[in-house]
């Protein structure tokens, strides 16, 4: 197995949640250990050497490698969850979608003060989400080491948008 081989896994589904969006689908890397280990260790090498004392995985596809990264790196794994879902104090951040807007959040004790955070999810598109866990992550007196994604939607320019706000490090394995 090697990283065109996992690429090509990567499922498009047209027109999924709605009309004019093709979706990524990684559940095919999911059913084939083989697959998840290489994109697990692939990862976990981008950012080896950053000194990231914690990995923030960002709900729900987040958790999937944002675990596995974390496990790799022995480090705390720090779930940044949709509205209404954490049942601790928290801290909330809203960023704004093509309609409406959504909401994160994270515990208020999650992170220690100026430690090292490394905000995972699975694809970048615009950069909204990621941007809204780093904001979070500040917040709390982290610092944001960087991002790390599966796949990044170039076309969207989400990785500029993240480097010129957050002057961290954007990675991704497969760019489309
Ligand atoms: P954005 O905030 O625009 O960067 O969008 C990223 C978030 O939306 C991530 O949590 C992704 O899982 C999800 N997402 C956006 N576009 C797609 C897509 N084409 N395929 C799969 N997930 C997507």
């Amino acid at each position: 197995m090697n990283l065109e081989e996992v690429k090509s896994l990567i499922r498009d589904v047209k027109d999924f949640p709605k009309a004019g969006i093709v979706f990524k689908d990684i559940t095919p890397i999911l059913a084939n250990a083989k697959a998840r280990k290489l994109l697990t260790t692939l990862l976990t090498d981008q950012y080896a050497s950053h000194g990231i004392e914690a990995v923030a995985g960002i709900e729900a596809r987040g958790f999937l490698f944002g675990m596995a990264l974390a496990d790799a790196l022995n480090v705390p794994f720090l779930p940044v969850r949709k509205a209404g879902k954490l049942p601790y104090k928290r801290l909330s951040e809203t960023y704004d979608l093509e309609y409406g807007t959504a909401t994160v959040e994270m515990h208020e004790d999650a992170v220690r003060n100026g430690q090292k955070i490394l905000i995972h999810d699975d694809l970048l598109a615009t950069g909204g989400t990621a941007a809204a866990a780093g904001r979070l992550v500040k917040r709390l007196g982290g610092e944001v080491t960087g991002f790390s994604f599966v796949i990044s939607l170039q076309f969207l320019s989400g990785k500029k948008n993240l480097e010129q706000s957050f002057g961290a490090p954007v990675r991704s394995l497969f760019d489309f």
